[in-house]
Protein backbone atom coordinates (compact mmCIF):
# COMPACT_ATOMS: atom_id res chain seq x y z
CA UNK A 1 0.00 0.00 0.00
CA UNK A 2 1.52 3.18 -0.75
CA UNK A 3 0.19 5.74 1.99
CA UNK A 4 -0.21 9.52 1.66
CA UNK A 5 1.69 10.03 4.75
CA UNK A 6 4.24 6.60 5.29
CA UNK A 7 5.89 5.72 8.78
CA UNK A 8 9.15 5.76 7.09
CA UNK A 9 10.26 7.27 3.38
CA UNK A 10 13.07 5.34 2.29
CA UNK A 11 12.70 6.34 -1.48
CA UNK A 12 13.09 10.17 -0.32
CA UNK A 13 15.20 9.66 1.88
CA UNK A 14 17.48 8.06 -0.96
CA UNK A 15 16.93 10.99 -3.12
CA UNK A 16 18.68 13.47 -0.71
CA UNK A 17 21.88 12.18 -1.71
CA UNK A 18 21.47 9.65 -4.63
CA UNK A 19 24.27 10.99 -6.69
CA UNK A 20 26.58 11.01 -3.79
CA UNK A 21 25.50 7.32 -2.51
CA UNK A 22 26.16 6.38 -6.44
CA UNK A 23 29.40 7.87 -6.58
CA UNK A 24 30.33 6.58 -3.65
CA UNK A 25 29.91 2.85 -4.12
CA UNK A 26 31.52 3.04 -7.31
CA UNK A 27 34.39 4.10 -5.85
CA UNK A 28 34.50 1.36 -2.74
CA UNK A 29 33.27 -1.28 -4.96
CA UNK A 30 35.35 -0.61 -7.96
CA UNK A 31 37.78 1.72 -7.96
CA UNK A 32 39.21 0.76 -4.71
CA UNK A 33 37.24 -2.83 -3.84
CA UNK A 34 37.35 -2.76 -0.24
CA UNK A 35 35.01 -4.63 1.79
CA UNK A 36 35.61 -5.99 4.48
CA UNK A 37 37.14 -4.04 7.72
CA UNK A 38 39.01 -0.89 5.32
CA UNK A 39 39.77 2.69 5.83
CA UNK A 40 35.74 3.34 5.85
CA UNK A 41 35.34 1.89 8.65
CA UNK A 42 37.96 3.45 10.68
CA UNK A 43 37.25 6.88 9.32
CA UNK A 44 33.89 6.32 10.54
CA UNK A 45 34.78 4.90 13.93
CA UNK A 46 36.62 8.01 14.11
CA UNK A 47 34.15 10.09 13.41
CA UNK A 48 30.91 8.91 15.12
CA UNK A 49 33.23 8.52 18.30
CA UNK A 50 33.98 12.72 17.78
CA UNK A 51 30.12 13.42 17.38
CA UNK A 52 29.58 11.22 20.38
CA UNK A 53 32.54 12.76 23.03
CA UNK A 54 33.38 8.84 23.16
CA UNK A 55 37.19 8.18 23.27
CA UNK A 56 36.79 4.63 21.45
CA UNK A 57 33.86 3.32 18.62
CA UNK A 58 33.98 -0.07 17.13
CA UNK A 59 31.50 -0.80 14.31
CA UNK A 60 29.39 -4.02 14.47
CA UNK A 61 26.82 -5.47 12.77
CA UNK A 62 24.00 -4.65 14.51
CA UNK A 63 22.94 -3.25 17.55
CA UNK A 64 21.83 -6.63 18.87
CA UNK A 65 25.54 -7.83 18.34
CA UNK A 66 26.75 -4.50 19.75
CA UNK A 67 24.93 -5.30 23.58
CA UNK A 68 25.53 -9.15 23.39
CA UNK A 69 29.64 -8.76 22.57
CA UNK A 70 29.61 -5.81 25.48
CA UNK A 71 27.89 -7.91 27.94
CA UNK A 72 29.94 -10.35 27.05
CA UNK A 73 33.33 -8.65 27.14
CA UNK A 74 31.87 -7.01 30.37
CA UNK A 75 32.20 -11.13 31.82
CA UNK A 76 28.44 -11.03 31.94
CA UNK A 77 27.99 -15.25 32.34
CA UNK A 78 25.53 -18.09 33.46
CA UNK A 79 24.40 -17.20 36.64
CA UNK A 80 24.41 -13.54 36.56
CA UNK A 81 21.39 -11.06 36.74
CA UNK A 82 21.49 -8.69 33.83
CA UNK A 83 18.38 -5.70 35.14
CA UNK A 84 16.55 -4.41 32.40
CA UNK A 85 13.08 -3.08 30.83
CA UNK A 86 10.49 -4.90 29.63
CA UNK A 87 9.25 -2.12 27.36
CA UNK A 88 11.77 -1.88 24.52
CA UNK A 89 12.60 -4.37 21.30
CA UNK A 90 13.18 -7.73 22.02
CA UNK A 91 17.26 -7.73 21.02
CA UNK A 92 17.80 -5.91 24.71
CA UNK A 93 16.52 -9.34 26.01
CA UNK A 94 18.41 -11.27 23.34
CA UNK A 95 21.17 -9.78 24.31
CA UNK A 96 21.29 -11.28 27.95
CA UNK A 97 20.13 -14.42 27.32
CA UNK A 98 22.97 -15.42 24.71
CA UNK A 99 25.48 -15.03 27.35
CA UNK A 100 23.47 -17.13 29.53
CA UNK A 101 22.35 -14.56 32.29
CA UNK A 102 18.94 -13.73 33.35
CA UNK A 103 17.26 -11.00 32.21
CA UNK A 104 15.31 -8.98 35.25
CA UNK A 105 12.56 -6.70 33.77
CA UNK A 106 11.27 -3.61 35.58
CA UNK A 107 8.55 -1.56 34.39
CA UNK A 108 8.72 2.03 33.30
CA UNK A 109 7.54 5.45 34.11
CA UNK A 110 5.34 8.27 32.31
CA UNK A 111 8.74 9.12 29.64
CA UNK A 112 8.24 5.24 28.60
CA UNK A 113 11.71 4.84 30.16
CA UNK A 114 13.35 3.16 32.96
CA UNK A 115 11.91 3.37 36.54
CA UNK A 116 14.85 3.86 38.75
CA UNK A 117 12.86 3.10 42.18
CA UNK A 118 12.31 -0.06 40.49
CA UNK A 119 15.40 -0.59 39.13
CA UNK A 120 17.40 -0.30 42.48
CA UNK A 121 14.82 -2.79 44.45
CA UNK A 122 15.67 -5.12 41.92
CA UNK A 123 19.17 -5.81 42.37
CA UNK A 124 20.28 -8.68 44.18
CA UNK A 125 23.72 -10.42 45.16
CA UNK A 126 23.41 -11.99 41.88
CA UNK A 127 22.82 -8.67 39.63
CA UNK A 128 25.93 -8.00 37.19
CA UNK A 129 24.71 -5.48 34.73
CA UNK A 130 22.11 -2.69 34.40
CA UNK A 131 21.01 -2.03 30.82
CA UNK A 132 18.87 1.24 30.44
CA UNK A 133 17.18 1.40 27.19
CA UNK A 134 16.68 4.99 26.25
CA UNK A 135 13.78 4.80 23.93
CA UNK A 136 12.32 7.19 21.65
CA UNK A 137 15.23 9.37 21.69
CA UNK A 138 15.29 10.35 25.18
CA UNK A 139 18.06 9.20 27.29
CA UNK A 140 16.93 7.81 30.59
CA UNK A 141 17.80 9.20 34.50
CA UNK A 142 21.30 8.57 34.45
CA UNK A 143 22.14 10.65 37.27
CA UNK A 144 20.49 7.85 39.36
CA UNK A 145 21.40 4.87 37.27
CA UNK A 146 24.70 5.35 37.32
CA UNK A 147 24.49 6.26 41.05
CA UNK A 148 22.80 3.10 41.73
CA UNK A 149 25.80 1.03 39.62
CA UNK A 150 28.67 2.70 41.67
CA UNK A 151 26.68 1.60 44.87
CA UNK A 152 26.40 -2.04 44.14
CA UNK A 153 29.75 -2.63 41.59
CA UNK A 154 27.53 -2.96 38.59
CA UNK A 155 28.39 -2.20 34.78
CA UNK A 156 26.08 -0.06 32.63
CA UNK A 157 25.60 -1.13 28.46
CA UNK A 158 23.62 1.07 27.27
CA UNK A 159 20.85 0.64 24.71
CA UNK A 160 21.00 3.85 22.65
CA UNK A 161 20.03 2.26 19.78
CA UNK A 162 16.81 4.51 19.61
CA UNK A 163 18.88 7.45 20.92
CA UNK A 164 22.06 8.60 19.10
CA UNK A 165 22.52 12.47 19.42
CA UNK A 166 20.31 12.63 22.23
CA UNK A 167 21.89 14.90 25.15
CA UNK A 168 21.04 14.29 29.20
CA UNK A 169 23.02 16.65 31.25
CA UNK A 170 25.27 17.70 28.70
CA UNK A 171 26.15 14.55 27.33
CA UNK A 172 25.41 12.22 24.74
CA UNK A 173 23.05 8.97 25.14
CA UNK A 174 25.86 5.72 25.30
CA UNK A 175 28.78 7.65 27.22
CA UNK A 176 27.19 7.15 30.30
CA UNK A 177 28.00 3.76 31.38
CA UNK A 178 31.12 1.01 30.51
CA UNK A 179 29.65 1.03 26.62
CA UNK A 180 26.86 2.71 24.46
CA UNK A 181 25.50 0.58 21.86
CA UNK A 182 23.37 2.07 18.63
CA UNK A 183 22.14 0.78 15.79
CA UNK A 184 21.97 1.68 12.36
CA UNK A 185 19.33 -0.28 10.99
CA UNK A 186 17.94 1.41 7.78
CA UNK A 187 14.30 3.13 10.36
CA UNK A 188 16.73 4.35 12.55
CA UNK A 189 17.98 7.96 12.76
CA UNK A 190 21.48 7.01 11.05
CA UNK A 191 20.21 4.37 8.75
CA UNK A 192 22.62 2.20 6.79
CA UNK A 193 21.53 0.51 3.52
CA UNK A 194 20.82 -2.78 5.39
CA UNK A 195 22.14 -3.63 9.02
CA UNK A 196 24.75 -1.98 11.33
CA UNK A 197 25.75 -1.22 14.57
CA UNK A 198 28.05 0.22 16.98
CA UNK A 199 29.79 0.12 20.22
CA UNK A 200 31.48 3.41 21.82
CA UNK A 201 32.76 3.51 24.89
CA UNK A 202 35.73 5.67 27.20
CA UNK A 203 37.78 2.75 27.90
CA UNK A 204 40.45 1.79 25.27
CA UNK A 205 40.99 -2.02 26.69
CA UNK A 206 37.23 -2.59 26.17
CA UNK A 207 36.97 -1.03 22.85
CA UNK A 208 40.41 -3.50 21.96
CA UNK A 209 38.35 -6.53 23.46
CA UNK A 210 35.11 -5.89 21.51
CA UNK A 211 37.82 -5.41 18.06
CA UNK A 212 39.09 -8.96 18.73
CA UNK A 213 35.49 -10.19 19.63
CA UNK A 214 34.05 -9.12 16.38
CA UNK A 215 36.62 -10.83 14.21
CA UNK A 216 36.71 -14.45 15.48
CA UNK A 217 39.67 -13.34 18.19
CA UNK A 218 42.12 -12.61 15.46
CA UNK A 219 44.72 -10.41 16.63
CA UNK A 220 47.64 -9.38 14.00
CA UNK A 221 48.21 -11.49 11.16
CA UNK A 222 48.32 -14.85 12.51
CA UNK A 223 47.60 -14.56 16.14
CA UNK A 224 43.77 -15.88 17.37
CA UNK A 225 43.38 -15.03 21.39
CA UNK A 226 40.13 -16.31 22.02
CA UNK A 227 37.10 -17.93 20.34
CA UNK A 228 35.45 -14.58 18.57
CA UNK A 229 32.48 -13.96 16.40
CA UNK A 230 31.69 -12.83 13.05
CA UNK A 231 30.78 -9.44 13.23
CA UNK A 232 31.93 -7.02 11.63
CA UNK A 233 29.99 -3.85 10.44
CA UNK A 234 30.54 -3.76 6.27
CA UNK A 235 33.41 -1.49 5.12
CA UNK A 236 30.44 -0.21 2.33
CA UNK A 237 27.81 0.56 4.70
CA UNK A 238 30.36 2.53 7.01
CA UNK A 239 31.29 4.27 3.52
CA UNK A 240 27.44 5.25 3.15
CA UNK A 241 27.24 6.03 6.91
CA UNK A 242 30.10 8.07 7.26
CA UNK A 243 28.77 10.18 4.19
CA UNK A 244 25.75 10.60 6.26
CA UNK A 245 27.10 11.56 9.32
CA UNK A 246 27.61 14.85 7.86
CA UNK A 247 23.87 15.53 7.49
CA UNK A 248 23.31 13.87 11.03
CA UNK A 249 22.97 16.99 13.03
CA UNK A 250 20.10 18.22 10.33
CA UNK A 251 18.17 15.50 10.23
CA UNK A 252 17.74 15.48 14.41
CA UNK A 253 16.75 19.54 14.26
CA UNK A 254 14.26 18.16 11.28
CA UNK A 255 12.55 16.05 13.79
CA UNK A 256 12.70 17.86 16.60
CA UNK A 257 10.67 20.17 14.32
CA UNK A 258 8.02 18.03 13.59
CA UNK A 259 7.58 17.09 17.22
CA UNK A 260 7.44 20.79 17.84
CA UNK A 261 4.57 20.85 15.13
CA UNK A 262 2.77 17.58 16.23
CA UNK A 263 2.89 19.56 19.59
CA UNK A 264 1.32 22.94 18.49
CA UNK A 265 -1.18 21.30 16.49
CA UNK A 266 -2.49 18.49 19.24
CA UNK A 267 -1.72 20.02 22.63
CA UNK A 268 -5.65 20.96 23.41
CA UNK A 269 -6.74 17.72 21.83
CA UNK A 270 -8.93 15.59 24.91
CA UNK A 271 -8.33 12.08 24.46
CA UNK A 272 -4.18 11.90 24.04
CA UNK A 273 -1.21 12.25 25.56
CA UNK A 274 1.88 13.95 24.27
CA UNK A 275 5.70 13.14 24.51
CA UNK A 276 7.36 16.25 26.30
CA UNK A 277 7.74 19.49 23.72
CA UNK A 278 11.58 19.29 22.05
CA UNK A 279 13.52 22.14 24.65
CA UNK A 280 17.04 23.64 24.02
CA UNK A 281 18.07 22.98 27.57
CA UNK A 282 21.08 20.75 27.51
CA UNK A 283 18.97 18.33 30.10
CA UNK A 284 16.89 16.64 28.09
CA UNK A 285 17.76 16.97 24.44
CA UNK A 286 15.40 14.75 23.10
CA UNK A 287 15.76 13.14 19.12
CA UNK A 288 12.66 12.12 18.63
CA UNK A 289 13.48 8.70 16.98
CA UNK A 290 9.95 7.86 17.66
CA UNK A 291 6.61 10.40 18.12
CA UNK A 292 4.63 8.59 20.48
CA UNK A 293 1.39 9.34 21.84
CA UNK A 294 -0.82 7.50 24.40
CA UNK A 295 -4.32 7.89 22.77
CA UNK A 296 -8.00 6.94 24.44
CA UNK A 297 -9.26 3.81 21.87
CA UNK A 298 -5.86 3.63 20.29
CA UNK A 299 -6.91 0.96 18.04
CA UNK A 300 -9.83 2.81 16.08
CA UNK A 301 -7.33 5.75 15.95
CA UNK A 302 -4.89 3.51 14.16
CA UNK A 303 -7.72 2.27 11.61
CA UNK A 304 -9.39 5.90 11.33
CA UNK A 305 -5.90 6.98 10.45
CA UNK A 306 -4.82 3.91 8.02
CA UNK A 307 -8.23 4.93 5.93
CA UNK A 308 -7.27 7.78 5.38
CA UNK A 309 -3.76 7.08 4.11
CA UNK A 310 -1.59 7.58 7.18
CA UNK A 311 0.43 4.73 8.68
CA UNK A 312 1.26 4.28 12.27
CA UNK A 313 3.30 1.98 13.83
CA UNK A 314 2.74 0.25 17.64
CA UNK A 315 5.76 -0.49 19.62
CA UNK A 316 4.50 -2.80 21.15
CA UNK A 317 0.90 -4.01 21.04
CA UNK A 318 2.14 -7.13 23.09
CA UNK A 319 4.33 -6.26 26.03
CA UNK A 320 7.73 -8.84 25.86
CA UNK A 321 6.48 -10.72 29.11
CA UNK A 322 3.34 -11.89 27.29
CA UNK A 323 4.99 -14.16 25.28
CA UNK A 324 4.94 -17.13 26.37
CA UNK A 325 7.85 -19.31 24.97
CA UNK A 326 9.84 -16.27 26.03
CA UNK A 327 9.71 -17.61 30.06
CA UNK A 328 9.05 -14.64 31.05
CA UNK A 329 5.70 -14.49 32.53
CA UNK A 330 6.32 -14.12 36.21
CA UNK A 331 6.96 -10.61 35.94
CA UNK A 332 4.56 -8.25 36.75
CA UNK A 333 4.96 -4.97 35.11
CA UNK A 334 1.74 -2.88 34.91
CA UNK A 335 2.50 0.42 33.38
CA UNK A 336 4.40 -1.46 31.02
CA UNK A 337 1.03 -3.59 30.00
CA UNK A 338 -1.30 -0.26 30.29
CA UNK A 339 1.07 1.46 28.00
CA UNK A 340 0.99 -1.18 25.66
CA UNK A 341 -2.67 -0.52 24.92
CA UNK A 342 -2.64 3.13 24.58
CA UNK A 343 1.24 3.80 22.22
CA UNK A 344 1.03 4.25 18.76
CA UNK A 345 4.01 6.23 16.90
CA UNK A 346 2.88 8.92 14.65
CA UNK A 347 4.81 8.98 11.25
CA UNK A 348 8.55 10.36 11.70
CA UNK A 349 11.60 10.88 9.85
CA UNK A 350 13.82 13.54 8.82
CA UNK A 351 12.24 13.72 5.20
CA UNK A 352 8.27 14.06 5.97
CA UNK A 353 6.86 17.74 4.92
CA UNK A 354 4.79 19.99 7.06
CA UNK A 355 2.12 19.55 4.80
CA UNK A 356 1.91 15.71 5.62
CA UNK A 357 2.80 16.62 9.15
CA UNK A 358 -0.47 19.29 9.13
CA UNK A 359 -2.52 16.15 7.94
CA UNK A 360 -1.90 13.77 10.30
CA UNK A 361 -2.93 16.44 13.06
CA UNK A 362 -6.19 17.03 11.13
CA UNK A 363 -7.35 13.76 10.98
CA UNK A 364 -6.21 13.02 14.43
CA UNK A 365 -8.12 15.86 15.49
CA UNK A 366 -11.06 14.91 13.64
CA UNK A 367 -10.99 11.54 14.89
CA UNK A 368 -11.43 13.13 18.85
CA UNK A 369 -14.38 15.33 18.05
CA UNK A 370 -16.66 13.10 16.92
C1 LIG B 1 16.42 -1.27 16.77
C2 LIG B 1 16.63 -1.59 18.18
C3 LIG B 1 17.52 -2.61 18.58
C4 LIG B 1 18.16 -3.56 17.61
O1 LIG B 1 19.00 -2.97 16.70
P1 LIG B 1 19.57 -3.86 15.47
O2 LIG B 1 20.63 -3.00 14.89
O3 LIG B 1 18.42 -4.10 14.56
O4 LIG B 1 20.09 -5.12 16.05
C5 LIG B 1 17.73 -2.80 19.93
N1 LIG B 1 17.11 -2.06 20.85
C6 LIG B 1 16.24 -1.09 20.52
C7 LIG B 1 15.60 -0.27 21.59
C8 LIG B 1 15.96 -0.84 19.18
O5 LIG B 1 15.06 0.09 18.84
Amino acid sequence: MNYKVPFVDYPAHYLKLKNEILRLLDDVLFTRADLILRDDVKEFETNISSFLGAKCAVGVNSCTDAMHLSLHAAGVEPGDEVITVDHTFVATVEAIIHCGAKPILVDITEDFNMDVEQLERAVSPRTKAIVPVHLNGRVCNMRRIMAIAKKYSLVVIEDAAQSLGAIYNGRKAGTFGLAGCFSFFPAKILGAAGDGGLICTNRKNFAEKIRLLRDHGRKGKNDIVFYGFNSRLDNIQAAILNLKLKDLPKWIERRRKVAAIYHNGLKDVNGIKLPPEPNNNQRYFDVFQNYVIRAKSRNALVKYLRNRSVETLISWPKPMHKHKRLNLQHFRLPMTERISKEVVSLPMNAEISNEQVEYVIEHIREFYAR
